[in-house]
């Protein structure tokens, strides 16, 4: 039987492993959840252990939300792979936003609709896939790393990867979390915006006071704030903030009916920023207000607001760094106060971008095997969004070769109502793993 048959014969078992996985309300948010996380991590501990796994184990760094390392230890002179994958999802939002319940994993037509479907339950089951294609005795060397707080941000990532430095030393590091170029289509992701938060607070009177008394004179602190977000950008949308970098765009070209379609964006609306679409969204700065505390409509009076607040999400080009980004958006917000408004700044969560160097002997290994799985080339794409864990484990393991994979597509909505997978190509990621790993081995001019 070749890999292909295997890959084919267990495929329905992960998927009914995967609906299992979905079942479980692993949301890292909630803490009233925290017990689901739990079950999550002990339930993939199961899987590993009845995959052949000798030592899966639950870990944590700093006590926080458990993680699940575990290992195959390496054939002699073969190399390692890491494959990560997170357990947490996003919460589910409202229920009513769904066509399916969100936890019952549900196929219609050629889709797995569910919560955590896409991501990264479908990552964690892809590795599974991968490892039952080998009954249990990979060619190479396998580290399961599936965290367990990544949609919360990893705080306890960093902890983790210094005290089982040694156990998750790989040669290359699989990182199924990411979303492939189409339907049929894989990719490989080789760039990642990173992202700096802060909240400003904008001042401008003790108390709020009579605005037929004083409107005219007074400033209110909402229009001040207004005036100070409007620097944000210049008049074509792209960002304003002196100290915000760009990377080189990639020759990919987004369709735009394609954008329109995902994004949702209303008739007549215009795109912002200049560029082509893919260098906006993943290889410029962005910048977008996504809250705003002041008096709501309902309980509107005649009074200038002393005190307004807003939440600024900084999207952060490759090859920046976070802390700087911050750094250039705090000097902007307070060198434009309008005037003389009193402003503060307050930092919120940020995370490195990545520039992943998609070359090498294992980078090649991946490219056929994806390539002889998926019946096309995989091509390379940027994300705008971060994975804030890349930047880390490139950090801890400088000489590693990263890859990012996934199993979603641009209708998997992760993070959204109705997130789903796309059954045939879960199927394709699967095989392409395991193709991918059988290549590993085979690079023994390596070794
Ligand atoms: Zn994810």
């Amino acid at each position: 039987m070749t890999l292909h048959d295997v890959v084919r014969d267990l495929l329905p078992g992960v998927l009914s492993d995967l609906k299992d996985l979905v079942a479980i309300e692993s949301v890292s948010a909630d803490p009233a959840q925290a017990g689901e996380v739990e079950r999550s991590a002990l339930t993939i501990v199961r899987l590993l252990v009845e995959a052949g796994c000798p030592e899966a184990l639950v870990i944590r760094g700093n006590g926080g939300a458990p993680a699940v390392l575990a290992r195959f230890p390496a054939p002699a002179g073969m190399p390692t792979v890491c494959l990560y994958a997170h357990h947490d999802v996003q919460p589910e939002g409202d229920p009513n936003g769904w066509a399916t319940p969100p936890f019952v994993a549900t196929e219609i037509g050629d889709r797995l609709f569910g919560r955590g479907v896409s991501d990264d339950k479908g990552g964690i089951a892809v590795h599974l896939a991968a490892l039952r294609a080998f009954r249990g005795k990979p060619p190479v060397g396998v580290t399961l790393f599936i965290e367990g707080e990544e949609e919360v941000g990893s705080a306890d990532l960093a902890q983790l990867l210094e005290e089982y430095r040694d156990e998750l030393a790989a040669d290359v590091y699989v990182i199924a979390d990411s979303g492939n170029w189409a339907v049929g289509q894989p990719a490989f992701t080789t760039s990642l915006r990173g992202l700096a938060e802060c909240t400003v607070e904008v001042r401008t009177l003790r108390h709020g006071v009579h605005s037929g008394d004083y409107g005219g004179v007074v400033p209110d602190a909402l229009t001040a704030l207004c005036r100070l977000l409007a620097t944000l950008h210049d008049d074509q949308g792209n960002v304003a903030i002196a100290g915000l970098g760009a990377a080189p765009p990639p020759a990919l070209e987004y369709p735009p009916q394609r954008l329109q379609a995902e994004s949702g964006l209303l008739e007549g609306v215009h795109w912002i920023g200049t560029g082509s679409f893919v260098e906006r969204m993943w290889c410029k700065p962005a910048i977008s207000v996504i809250a705003l505390d002041a008096t709501p409509v309902a309980k509107a009076s005649n009074t200038l607001i002393p005190v307004a607040r807003a939440k600024i999400s900084a999207r952060i080009a490759p090859g920046e760094d976070a802390a700087q980004a911050f750094a250039a958006l705090l000097t902007h917000l307070n060198d434009h106060a309008p005037w003389g408004a009193q402003v503060t700044v307050t930092d919120g969560q940020t995370a490195e971008p990545s520039l992943i160097d998609f070359t090498g002997p294992y980078a090649e290994a991946a490219h056929a095997a994806f390539t002889e799985a998926w019946g096309v080339e995989p091509v390379l794409v940027g994300q705008g969004g971060s994975i804030p864990m890349v930047a880390d484990f490139g950090k801890a393991f400088p000489d590693a070769t990263i890859l990012i994979t996934a199993v979603g597509d641009p209708d998997s909505r992760a993070h959204g109502a109705d997130e789903s997978l796309h059954l045939g190509d879960f199927a394709a990621a699967c095989l392409a793993e395991a193709l991918m790993l059988d290549a590993f081995a085979r690079l023994d001019a390596l070794h």
